[in-house]
């Protein structure tokens, strides 16, 4: 494939409004280092076309590391026994959410592994919770649940569920998922949005095995779920799993992918990944500069942050919500962008 004609030919169609087709998409993720600069320009100017210039900002409470699954590029996977494992409490949550909002935070992301120490009944009580004291937007980040399980969460409150499809290629995601499907994840994503939540997919960029077609499937699934976030990150090896010392995914490769989900998908919320400047400092930056338009700081408190390790050296976990909102800010102002005020949903044309 002659790499620049085919790149031409895919932003032209683009620039027509017409939809890319795998092919076309194949052609931007092979972007060279020359038509790689066009391709960001492009995101950019669509992002701020289409979502405009602010970025939102998600405050994420990484409640619990416990989990009972097995994948096989995760520190938080059950077999990890060399992993600190905490939980917090109602309260502590409640105190983290409170926090948030003291520092003006619009939307709180409760995450944890798949854990079932908390029961449905205590997690529907701290969405309402929440809701009722704050109003906040409350995106929830539990895993694999059942169809039951996310109409009471929904009932409760909470607006929206991210559930990462991590990878399109099936026989990659057994592999690196035991005992769960891509069909069960994609069945979880149709029933949270059949029930009304704002859902959230993504994948990991750079995973072994992986090719830039699974890059280019994985973006086409994430379009044809109408995601309304989609998270694109690399993948960097955790030294306490089976992937130790497997080459991770490059920020070329990664600001690429955020960039083609950007032309694929103008309307959707697109976050600058925490993962991206853990791999390079500064990565956050670019990212905004190529299609992204939501940060997600961390606010779970900072004795536990270090525990959270889906993978390693994860970037800013010493600093308190208030240095990181900080950082963030100034981060914002540099780029001439602004901070959203308001909760930040999808603005579906
Ligand atoms: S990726 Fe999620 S489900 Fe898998 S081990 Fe890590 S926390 Fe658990």
């Amino acid at each position: 494939m002659n790499i620049a004609s085919e790149f031409a030919k895919a932003i032209n169609k683009q620039l027509s409004g017409l939809v890319l087709e795998h092919r076309e998409i194949l052609a931007l993720l092979a972007a060279g280092p020359k038509e790689q600069q066009e391709l960001f320009a492009l995101a950019d100017a669509v992002r701020k076309r289409y979502v405009g210039d602010a970025v939102h900002l998600r405050g994420i409470i990484e409640f619990s590391n416990y989990c009972c699954r097995q994948c096989h590029y995760c520190g938080l996977r059950s077999a990890n026994k060399d992993v600190k494992r905490y939980r917090l409490g109602e309260e502590d949550i409640l105190l983290a959410v409170r926090r948030a909002v003291k520092v003006g935070l619009k939307t709180v992301v409760l995450q944890s592994g798949e854990d079932r120490f908390y029961s449905l009944e205590q997690l529907v009580r701290i969405v309402r919770l929440i809701k009722q004291s704050t109003g906040m937007a409350v995106t929830l980040s539990l895993g694999e649940r059942s169809y039951s399980d996310y109409e009471r969460l929904r009932e409760a409150g909470a607006d929206r569920y991210l559930l990462k499809q991590e990878t399109s290629d099936e026989g990659l995601f057994v592999r690196l998922r035991p005992k769960t499907t891509l069909a069960g994840r994609v069945q979880c994503l149709k029933w949270l949005k059949e029930l009304g939540f704002e859902i959230g997919s993504g994948n990991m960029v750079g995973l072994p095995g992986q090719s830039t077609g699974t890059l280019a499937r994985d973006l086409e699934l994430m379009r044809e779920l109408d995601v309304d976030m989609a998270g694109i990150g690399p993948f960097i090896a955790h030294p306490q799993t089976p992937l130790a010392g497997m080459p991770g995914g490059t920020l070329d490769m990664t600001l690429k992918t955020l960039a083609v989900a950007r032309l694929l998908m103008p309307e959707v919320n697109l976050p600058s990944t925490t993962a991206l400047e853990t791999l390079y400092p500064g990565g956050r930056k670019l990212a905004l500069q190529c299609g992204a338009n939501v940060v997600m700081p961390n606010i779970t408190p900072v004795s536990c942050r270090r525990h959270y390790s889906i993978y390693p050296n994860k970037a800013g976990i010493k600093d308190e919500p208030e240095e990181c909102l900080d950082s963030v800010k100034k981060l914002i102002a540099e780029l001439g962008r602004v901070v959203g005020t308001d909760r930040g949903d999808r603005n579906k044309k």
